[in-house]
């Protein structure tokens, strides 16, 4: 279909990125499948020169949470383009679903959009920076807008659900091994609310295509005749990698390595 634009209308798609986000999540796994369910995750984000003025800014101070519009930069599309079905890690991973009814980030325009909190606007000497929590975004993702949320508007009590009622299976429990611990207390006088963070993240699951009540009811234990449960996942987090070991839907850290 041609789209008939007006005359002396801009380029149809004038579309570029304001400015970058700087977040704790180093690679794609690990991070939360939606905003807020890491509630402490830390993001920063900074501006391109071109939008690093300060008048732009005014009055976003005087909300709590904003829009952030973004590229999935580091969602690879498929040969031959985008495809119209997807399978949700919240379905498990094998059942399929329209990707107009997905919040995946391959589709046909890799954008992606999440409500989160807007902590602090800093006014540096390179411009205005955000601080926010609750972000679900890769380290270095380009940020194509930003809007404030608006309760009366965006918020709708009566919402039909779909197939995502919930954040997910079920909460994993999450523990700390004595090394694992005594690190993160040490690493907390640089990534405040560390403990948190990892607890938020883990407490998700992020095993992918995994469904804690699958194995809830296998009561295991971590030991070290297990075979799945030896299983050391790695998840790549501010300038450490975290290793944990999972056992249905226990979790715990095992230690903080460096990346
Ligand atoms: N809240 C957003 C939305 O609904 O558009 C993102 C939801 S999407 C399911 C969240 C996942 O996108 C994260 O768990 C992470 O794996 C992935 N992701 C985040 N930033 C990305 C990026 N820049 N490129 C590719 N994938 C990204």
């Amino acid at each position: 279909m041609e789209v008939h634009l007006e005359p002396g209308h801009p380029s149809p798609c004038p579309i570029e990125p304001i400015g970058v986000i700087h977040t704790c999540f180093k690679e794609k796994f690990g991070i939360p499948r939606q905003p807020n369910l890491a509630a402490k995750a830390p993001g920063m984000l900074e501006f391109f020169p071109e939008f690093s003025r300060q008048e732009a800014v005014r009055g976003l101070e005087q909300f709590s949470h904003i829009w952030l519009i973004f590229l999935f930069h580091r969602a690879v599309k498929k040969e031959g383009g985008w495809s119209p079905m997807v399978r949700p890690p919240r379905l498990g991973g094998n059942k399929k679903i329209g990707v107009f009814a997905s919040r995946s980030p391959f589709r046909p325009n890799p954008i992606g959009m999440s409500c989160v909190r807007l902590e602090r606007v800093e006014i540096t000497a390179k411009g205005p920076v955000l601080h926010l929590t609750g972000v679900d975004i890769l380290d270095q993702t380009p940020v194509l807008d930003i809007k404030p949320y608006l309760p009366y508007s965006d918020r709708v009590d009566t919402a039909r659900d779909g197939f995502a009622p919930a954040p997910g299976p079920g909460a994993c429990e999450v523990s700390f091994s004595s090394t694992a611990a005594t690190q993160i207390l040490e690493r907390q006088k640089t990534f405040p609310n560390l403990m948190s963070i990892i607890t938020q993240v883990l407490e998700n699951d992020p095993r992918p295509g995994y469904s804690s009540t699958h194995c809830s009811n296998m009561e295991k234990d971590f030991g070290p005749e297990k075979t799945e449960e030896n299983r050391l996942y790695g998840i790549r987090l501010f300038d450490f990698d975290l290793k944990w070991q999972a056992a249905g839907n226990k979790i715990q850290v095992i230690r903080l390595d460096t990346a």
